[in-house]
């Protein structure tokens, strides 16, 4: 049973004004409600209060990754460059990484993940497919020089990460523990009261190809999401498959178009009175080699340059200088009669639209009705374009429909990428040396905390889920210098600890007037508040306020069981693999 809080005592200064660097609600209100405080840019500080959610979320997600098996460790932050050397990521990385010398001028990083910490911690004591598999995991300080932190801690440069790394024998091995850890991370943000979504996503810099992230849909995600409402597709468009219709213009033959000071898309759709879909914009880059390449993709999509640099290596769009220098004119470039030496490559969409309405290359000029393989030749069809809503689902044909996400998690099968690279091996059974096959798993704490936040909030403050609350009663006694109201919200306190021993209850004990106790306590987001004042007690009774819905009643002080039985249900809702220690 937990000790009863009293609010003159904790540590939490609340603001009544928004601080002027946050932009959404999250930060505001975890700043406001006097949960955490900025240190320096993208670097918090947890107050009490704050501190008491972060220990919720953190014991949820170690109750979820013991029920898979997996074992707790703690790694240090501080890693050896030689490991980073290894890997090849001490260059791959990049300026988020954060460098440092020792006084004997070795080189140092603070992790920003522990691929290559945990692959060199078992390279030589991991030795038997017997021992297979094997889940470690820690929740630990991450590091990221962020090229833009915001956000408070949705995107912070120090944050804590669960991350988790599992090593196998074979790879149906390494599925099944996937398959096991992608289901507790559904459990864990169903637990902290999220609504997600678990989307098709791009590995980045951890590498492997089998992965998924786990999506809290908010607004204020920094991701977008495509998804089907009529089966379980969903991706993030920066990997989503584009399947869209381009409408083909209706002509027999190409025709030159004087359209004066046309250069946009919308500007051309409207000059011509079609649809944008109608439409085929050009974009033209360079791959690493220098090989000018002139993209073309329906009117109404954007190019997915994480799709391009798959094809060309390296792609890069090119600067306005480069482009003057080949000559075409910027919002008139189209695949016919292009100079000598240009690729060209088209979304895979456009390959049976027969006729374009594209760019003429001569500035003011259009062409209508261009026919392909007639009047221009596409040297490469690929998936180009980003996908957005009302595209088609690639897996039922059904519209897309769209929503912006923050990915909280994600799970990675990474293959054998590190265990070859810093030469993790184990004696497999018929007695060969073998590299891992490894997993990795992370689950960003700090942002999950701050993604519940940006789900659960309303004008007047946070509105946390019971399981992650700071406490789950706030009592106001409306005065406290008197000898009724106050003793009875004590011995209220003391009622509920004997019939809900779940319940962290606190008191505002404070000498301030009801509207300021009211206030915070909407701010601070308490999920239930039963105030204890003078009218009330003359009918022996409190009234009870649910901060989720604004309901609120009175209760008789003599059936306050009955009256509060709701509070049964804040108590912790276990692994649906069954009771875990707590
Ligand atoms: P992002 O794409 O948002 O930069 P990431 O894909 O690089 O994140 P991972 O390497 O997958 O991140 O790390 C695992 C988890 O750590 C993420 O799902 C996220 O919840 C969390 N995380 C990553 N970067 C940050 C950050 N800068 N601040 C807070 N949490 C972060
Ligand atoms: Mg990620």
């Amino acid at each position: 049973m937990s000790e009863i809080l009293y609010m003159s005592n904790l540590y939490a200064p609340t603001l009544k004004e928004d601080p002027a660097d946050a932009e959404i609600a999250s930060h505001k209100l975890l700043m406001r409600a006097g949960m955490i405080r900025k240190v320096a840019s993208g670097i918090y500080a947890f107050l009490p209060l704050g501190m008491r959610v972060l220990s919720k979320v953190e014991a949820i997600v170690r109750e979820e990754m013991n029920a898979t098996g997996a074992q707790e460790i703690l790694m240090p932050a501080l890693q050896p460059a030689e490991l980073w050397l290894e890997s090849g990521r001490w260059d791959d990385y990049g300026p988020e990484l954060m460098r440092m010398n020792d006084r004997h001028d070795h080189g140092f990083c603070l992790g920003p993940t522990h691929e290559e910490l945990i692959t060199a911690l078992v390279r030589n004591e991991l030795r038997s497919y017997r021992q297979l598999p094997c889940t470690l995991y820690q929740i630990q300080t991450k590091y990221r020089d962020e090229i833009r932190p915001r956000f408070g801690l949705l995107r912070s440069r120090e944050f804590i990460m669960k991350d988790a790394y599992s090593f196998h024998a074979d790879a149906e091995s390494l599925q099944e523990t996937y398959d096991q850890m992608s289901e507790a991370y559904g459990i864990i943000c169903e637990r902290c009261g999220l609504d997600y979504r678990p989307v098709e996503a791009d590995s980045g810099q951890i590498g492997g190809k089998v992965t998924t992230e786990f999506m809290a849909l908010a607004d204020a995600g920094e991701a977008e999401l495509v998804y089907c409402p009529n089966c379980d597709y969903a991706a993030n468009t920066e990997v989503a498959e584009c399947i869209t219709r381009p409408i083909e213009y209706d002509a027999t033959t190409m025709e030159k178009i004087s359209t004066p000071g046309v250069t946009t898309i919308a500007a051309l759709a409207e000059f011509l009175g079609i649809d944008e879909a109608a439409t085929v914009k050009a974009l033209v880059g360079k791959d690493a080699k220098g090989q000018v390449i002139a993209l073309f993709i329906p009117g109404d999509h954007e190019l997915n340059e994480l799709k391009v640099s798959r094809v060309f290596e390296g792609f890069e769009l090119l600067t306005d200088e480069e482009l003057e220098a080949t000559g075409l004119p910027k919002g008139s470039i189209g695949p016919v009669g292009l100079p000598e030496g240009i690729m060209v490559a088209a979304d895979r969409n456009l390959e049976d639209v027969k006729r374009w309405v594209v760019g003429a290359n001569e500035a003011g000029f259009h062409y209508v009705g261009a026919a392909q393989d007639e009047d221009f030749k596409v040297d490469l069809f690929a998936d180009f374009s980003t996908a957005k809503p009302g595209d088609i689902c690639p897996n039922c044909g059904s519209k897309l429909d769209g929503a912006r996400g923050i990915e909280v998690s994600q799970v990675f099968q990474l293959g054998d990428k590190y265990s070859k690279a810093l030469g993790a091996v184990f004696s497999a059974e018929d007695g060969t040396d073998q590299p891992f096959l490894m997993g990795c798993y992370g689950v960003g704490v700090t942002r999950t905390l701050a993604a519940v936040v940006e789900q659960h909030n309303d004008e007047h403050g946070i509105i946390w889920p019971p399981s992650v609350a700071p406490a789950h009663v706030c009592i106001i006694p409306l005065t406290v210098g008197d000898d009724e109201v106050y003793p009875t919200a004590q011995r209220l306190a003391q009622t509920l600890r004997d019939n809900f021993p779940h319940l962290e209850i606190v008191i505002d004990d404070r000498d301030e007037r009801p509207g300021v106790k009211f206030a915070d306590a909407d701010l601070i987001g308490w999920p239930t508040q039963i105030v204890v004042g003078k009218r009330g007690l003359k009918n022996n009774s409190v009234e009870v306020k649910r901060r989720a819905t604004g309901e609120k009643f009175d209760v008789s002080l003599d059936s306050l069981k009955d009256g509060l039985n709701f509070l049964n249900r804040y108590k912790q809702v276990r692994s649906v693999r069954g009771p875990v220690v707590s």
